[in-house]
């Protein structure tokens, strides 16, 4: 790094100690074995514990939609808390949120809290198995849908590992998930008609869930060829599978009510955190009463802190916001520049490379015309993507360093902000492809 990070040094020394890596997630350690150390986040900026100042592009992995500290949210939040941050009962404002999230996703009919996106997809699961009383699942390679077992598989392995695409192998993300889970995970590549059928013709009475994202949001953001979804939701129906939609990254960002709306699509359950609740840990899954209302009858689901009242405060004020001003329009407008901006900068410089996603979360891959899968993602240039993204921070602009995360804009990333933007990344590009 080109930059002062001494301090951040210091600490992360200091923090090796404590913190295996020196941080409390993997992905927070970056490559070059080094993180920055944070000192203030505001609207679309942060500074690290040196002072640098930087145009924050990750937005904590996506929860900020509003902006860093955003004061309407923060203000309700304070206000609510000195009536009490948690109870072994129900707040009146749990139900009010509830029934935004109805309002708002088409697909949700009934909805339950958790903390966390790992948590909503872990029960959601659970619901399923229970509904249809049957025990695979089905999800698509590339795809990353929270730490939980059942799930933490060919996330992300060179694609080598996973065999041919017509019979794909499940690889486990970790040391220490049991085998034995192994035998109820089926993956295909995403945005392949034919092999999805395929195996749901093989297995397709075994299958309790396919679980997908709407877009691959763990592979910058490809998103789903046209139908694709449609395709899904239709198999789902024919063989008695329930449909989870994982909108934990989707979820109050590309629309109010999520790719259901942008693509129009019906799952039977959804899955939801970060954008709900503007960066407080709040998360949700929800969907048909048929399925939903077996919680409670022979289906176990709860968690001390599933009704926090910061999380509960923060999505009343978020999805207020969001349904009361066009927020999510004029975030879509900007980042829509932002990736017009780019892709024009790499055409002029007769750079092969692929913009992909939404005004509000997308990404580019190098040395590719297109993306479909992570099979063909990571056929990208990941060294230029680094290269990229190092100049870019060292100039004051913040992408993740890890080419699956997209970049993430919010409502603070101003017209100006954009303009920098791109002065910044014509000059990175400039200088390094
Ligand atoms: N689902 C998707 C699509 C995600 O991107 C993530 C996290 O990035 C999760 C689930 C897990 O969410 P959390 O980190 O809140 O557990």
């Amino acid at each position: 790094m080109k930059i002062n990070i001494q301090k951040s040094q210091e600490l992360q020394k200091r923090a090796y100690r404590s913190l295996p890596l020196g941080v409390n997630s993997n992905f927070r350690f970056w490559v070059d074995e080094m993180t920055l150390y944070m000192q203030k986040a505001q609207g679309c900026y942060f500074w690290d514990v040196d002072g640098n100042q930087y145009i924050d592009y990750r937005l904590g992995y996506g929860p900020i939609i509003l902006g860093h500290s955003y004061p309407e949210v923060d203000e309700f939040v304070r206000d609510e808390i000195t009536r009490g941050t948690m109870a072994a009962m129900t707040f009146e404002l749990e139900i009010e949120v509830a029934e935004m999230l109805i309002e708002m996703c088409p697909a949700v009919e009934m909805v339950r809290f958790a903390c966390s996106g790992t948590e909503a997809t872990m029960h959601a699961i659970r619901v399923a198995r229970a509904f249809t009383g049957r025990d695979k699942i089905l999800k698509f390679e590339g795809m990353y849908h929270g730490f939980h077992d059942y799930t933490l598989w060919s996330t992300y392995s060179p694609a080598e590992a996973y065999g041919n695409r017509r019979s794909p192998i499940p690889i486990p993300a970790s040391s220490g998930i049991p085998k034995a889970i192994g035998e109820l995970v089926l993956t295909v590549p995403f945005n392949d008609f034919e092999i999805f059928d395929n195996v749901i013709r093989s297995y397709g009475e075994q299958i309790a869930a396919v679980i997908t994202e709407p877009c691959m949001g763990n592979c910058g953001a490809i998103e789903p060829m046209p139908g694709f979804l449609q395709h899904i939701r239709q198999r789902c129906t024919e063989y008695g599978i329930v449909m989870i939609l994982d909108e934990v990254k989707t979820g109050f960002r590309i629309a109010n009510g999520g790719a259901q709306e942008y693509y129009g699509i019906q799952p039977d359950l959804a899955t939801y955190a970060k954008a709900m609740a503007n960066g407080y840990p709040l998360a949700a899954f929800g969907g048909k009463r048929e399925i939903m209302s077996m919680i409670g009858h022979g289906v176990a689901q709860g968690g001390t802190f599933n009704n926090n009242k910061c999380g509960v405060a923060a999505a009343y004020v978020t999805l207020k916001t969001l349904r009361e001003q066009p927020i999510l329009k004029e975030i879509e407008k900007r980042g829509e520049r932002l990736k017009r901006g780019l892709l024009e900068i790499f055409t002029n410089k007769g750079i092969a490379a692929c913009v992909n996603g939404y005004g509000a979360m997308f990404s580019f891959a190098i040395g590719v015309e297109s993306v479909t899968d992570q099979r063909s993602f990571s056929q990208s240039d990941r060294d230029a993507y680094l290269r990229i993204v190092k100049g870019a921070i060292e100039r004051g602009v913040m992408p993740d360093y890890d080419e699956r995360e997209p970049w993430f804009l919010c409502y603070m990333h101003t017209d100006e902000v954009i303009d920098r933007t791109l002065e910044v990344m014509e000059e990175v590009i400039k200088n390094t492809l």
